[in-house]
């Protein structure tokens, strides 16, 4: 029995893995679930998968869960704060951790299960983004084994030959060892493929975060809108995968049924295909090497037509490109881009920014700190401090 902690359960990857693992009783076990606020979400899940422990970010939420927990004779112990989500992720009894706490915010209970070697399941990108050298290299010095989430890097993780799979953070064999071109990095081009470009300002929140394909959370939707989503995929990938800026090619396929590819140098293309359904990645990452069912439906190639692919245009995505020239920079570049975005994307949900400002402002923080570097992680916390503060000004001036 693997016994599991779910940081973010509350949310849509955090519901999705649920929704496998209630597939899986006699594989796995719930050991904790944490949250940041959604008390009654995190009630019922308590009360359904009975973990050892759950934690809030938020005090009073804890407290409100513990009073209503206790109410129902629950046994689950329930913890508060940032810390205690570390000290979950870290727990002795935990097997793997899911990391789905969304933006920078997951760092550090993601790092927490690093250092003690789990098995890392990582949906929180923005982790990676913000502290990928530093964070890879954690992954080798504490034999943690480290599981891609996101759709796109487990389509290509299982692309990859066997002897990629297994060993961990640098100790990988580069691409070229293992006789690959390319990494080919698909994305849908999400609601506004073909909008005209002059009305892109007049861009709602409920239009941005309607995505055609896929049910995310808030951020990750809007993100996808503008393709910074794919920008930070971008330097996922260039960690994950232990290759260089050249070797990534992002590819627009509109109807997110291939979810990447792998380019071998021999003329090979290698694809991953499935149901655009975060639970067939989840379900991969849990049981492997094995392979375990999961609730997505088969695919039916009898209703597959018109699989199309282009290249992304930077007049439509420049955010994109700005990812792309951030992650040539170096850490400390994409640790201020991620920050300034998440205050960006925040700004225009809260409806205080257009949805054209979110690449205004990320352009002018990038330009800003493009040179500073952040080596360790009290450097990259405080730098993703700095950058905060500094979107935070440009969100008043651009208002
Ligand atoms: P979401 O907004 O639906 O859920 C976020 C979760 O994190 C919630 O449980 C919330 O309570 C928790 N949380 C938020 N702020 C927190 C904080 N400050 N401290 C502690 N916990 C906090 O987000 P999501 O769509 O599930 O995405 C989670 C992560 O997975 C993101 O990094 C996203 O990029 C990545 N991801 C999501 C999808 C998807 O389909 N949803 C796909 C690929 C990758
Ligand atoms: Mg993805």
């Amino acid at each position: 029995m693997r016994q599991v902690v779910i940081l973010g359960a509350t949310g849509s990857i955090g519901c999705s893995t649920l929704s496998v693992l209630a597939l899986h009783p006699e594989k796995f076990q719930v050991l904790a679930l944490t949250a940041a606020t959604q008390t009654s979400k995190l009630l019922a899940q308590c009360l359904a998968v009975k973990p050892r422990y759950a934690a809030m970010l938020c005090p009073n939420a804890a407290a409100e869960l513990n009073t209503t927990l206790k109410e129902q004779g629950s046994t689950t112990i329930v913890l508060a704060g940032a810390e205690a989500l570390c000290e979950l992720a870290a727990h002795p009894d935990a097997d793997i951790v899911m990391a789905a706490i969304v933006g920078a915010a997951g760092l550090l209970p993601t790092l927490a299960a690093v250092e003690q070697g789990k098995t890392v399941l990582l949906a929180n990108k923005e982790a990676l983004v913000m502290s990928g050298e530093l964070f890879m290299d954690k992954v080798q010095r504490h034999g943690a084994t480290l599981l891609p989430i996101d759709s796109e890097h487990n389509a290509i993780f299982q692309c990859l030959p066997t002897e990629f799979q297994r060993p961990q953070g640098r100790l990988r064999p580069t691409l070229q060892q293992m006789g690959i071109a390319k990494l080919l990095l698909t994305g849908s081009g999400g609601p506004f493929l073909n909008r005209s470009l002059a009305t892109l300002d007049g861009v709602t929140v409920a239009e941005a975060v309607a995505h055609p394909n896929w049910s995310m959370g808030q951020k990750i939707s809007v993100d996808s809108a503008t393709m910074m989503n794919k920008g930070l995929e971008f330097i996922e990938a260039r960690w994950l995968f232990n290759c260089t800026p050249a070797d990534i090619e992002v590819v627009i396929h509109p109807q997110s049924i291939i979810h990447s590819m792998v380019q071998y140098t021999d003329g090979s293309v290698l694809a991953q295909l499935g149901q655009p359904d975060m639970r067939t990645p989840i379900a991969h990452a849990l049981a492997f090497p094995e392979r375990i069912s999961s609730p997505v439906p088969p695919l039916d190639f009898s209703q597959l037509t018109n699989f199309s692919f282009t290249k992304p245009d930077p007049a439509r995505y420049p955010n994109l490109y700005l990812a792309m020239a951030a992650c040539a920079a170096g850490q400390g570049a994409t640790t201020a881009l991620n920050a300034a975005n998440e205050v960006a994307v925040e700004a225009f949900l809260q409806h205080q920014l257009r949805f054209t400002d979110i690449c205004q402002l990320n352009e002018k923080c990038l330009e800003h700190f493009l040179n500073y570097a952040a080596r360790s992680l009290d450097d990259i916390v405080a730098l993703d401090l700095e950058a905060r503060a500094y979107a935070q000004q440009l969100v008043r001036t651009l208002n």
